[in-house]
């Protein structure tokens, strides 16, 4: 039995549905996902590109440097992001995922750029800086 794993903007402009399990769940702690988001801290769910459809005339992106960031040109939610450099895989918000309780971050990435006042007192892993090494060898 395959679950689709669906999820959706906040105006519902923007549906998305992965036909595959999540490979990937994390919290990030990075600067950049801080100003795309306006959270304290994101959290992610990925999926390999290839099992994602996406849908909605209202889907926007934002292009900063191999990062393309998508979110909803109607009521603004952040949907999504790839990055070129890791580009078989697409990461949404885990907040924009239909049941988000389903999802329950693995590890956290970018501690160093953590808040001061932000506490997640769990065991997880924690990477100073990202998760998923650059083919390239670059750690942004
Ligand atoms: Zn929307
Ligand atoms: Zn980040």
């Amino acid at each position: 039995m395959t679950t689709a794993h669906t999820g959706g903007c906040r105006c519902g402009a923007v549906r998305f549905e992965a036909s595959a399990e999540p490979s990937h769940v994390s919290y990030c702690h990075c600067g950049d996902c801080r100003r795309a988001s306006g959270a304290p801290v994101s959290a992610f769910v990925g999926f390999p590109a290839d099992k994602m459809a996406i849908e909605g005339k209202a889907l926007k992106t934002f292009e900063n440097g191999p990062v393309i960031r998508s979110f909803c040109g109607t009521c603004g939610s952040p949907v999504s992001y790839v990055d070129a450099r890791i580009g078989d895989h697409v990461y949404f918000m885990l907040g924009v995922m239909d049941t988000p309780a389903c999802y329950k971050p693995t590890l956290h990435a970018y501690v160093s750029e953590q808040l001061p006042f932000v506490h997640m007192p769990d065991d997880l892993p924690r990477h100073p800086k990202t998760s998923v090494p650059r083919p390239d060898g670059t750690n942004p």
